[in-house]
């Protein structure tokens, strides 16, 4: 059930659905996806969907993983990626094999314990991990040239557009509890922010605080 057969099929999935960029199904066809899961949940790690992981979170669909990060990389290779909500970790390690540096904050610390040492199993040491409220950014490891976050905000969080670089772009879901969220994506020019809207999806809300 963890077969490469089975995740290749999972690879196939995500790429009917629309997912171009090769460079992203290649790793996530070589990146196991059922160590980012409990145990009890592993057999169900290369279904399109997303899947608990604890503390009312949950691990994101693949197809979504896909999405952000290939909308993340299509104006350019980036070097330094912020990522706004750990969780379990697997779109970190996704992240961190197609850019130079990631930069991933969460607010639940157990869940970004355990992210810490799948990273260390996949010896990917090229990612900082950081207890703390996300929708603050990272202001001391900033300017990002990208930025990602995986838990939606009612309105975008003007931290995280301060701490883009220019030409950096944030992918983002944005919406109220309740009503529809949309998947937008925010590019900074000289000129100021553009924002592009690109398909309703469903995300757990961005929470501000930290849980011990
Ligand atoms: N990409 C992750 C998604 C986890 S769900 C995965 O696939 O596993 C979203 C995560 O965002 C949760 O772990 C949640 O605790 C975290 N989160 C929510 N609000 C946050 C905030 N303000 N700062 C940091 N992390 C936050």
């Amino acid at each position: 059930m963890t077969s490469q057969r089975t995740r290749d099929r999972l690879i196939e999935r995500v790429r009917e659905k629309g997912i171009t960029d090769e460079s992203v199904l290649k790793i996530m066809r070589a990146t196991p996806r059922h160590i980012f899961l409990d145990e009890a949940l592993s057999h169900r790690a290369y279904e399109d969907s997303s899947l608990p992981i604890g503390f009312q979170q949950t691990l994101s669909q693949p197809y979504i993983v896909a999405r952000m990060t290939e909308l993340l990389l299509a104006a350019g290779p980036r070097e330094r990626v912020l990522e706004v909500g750990t969780g379990s970790g697997y779109q970190t390690a996704i992240l961190a094999q197609l850019v130079e540096r990631v930069f991933s904050v969460e607010r639940i610390r157990p869940l970004q314990e355990q992210a810490r040492q799948r990273l260390r199993h996949l010896r990917l040491y090229n990612v900082h991990l950081r207890h703390a409220d996300g929708g603050m950014g990272w202001p001391q490891r900033g300017p990002f040239d990208g930025i990602l976050s995986a838990a939606a905000p009612e309105v975008v969080p003007q931290e995280l557009l301060d701490q883009l670089a220019i030409g950096g772009r944030l992918v983002i879901p944005v919406g109220k509890k309740g009503v529809q969220q949309h998947l937008c994506v925010y590019d900074k020019t000289e000129d100021g922010i553009n924002e592009q809207k690109i398909e309703p999806v469903l995300f757990v809300p961005l929470v501000s605080g930290v849980v011990a």
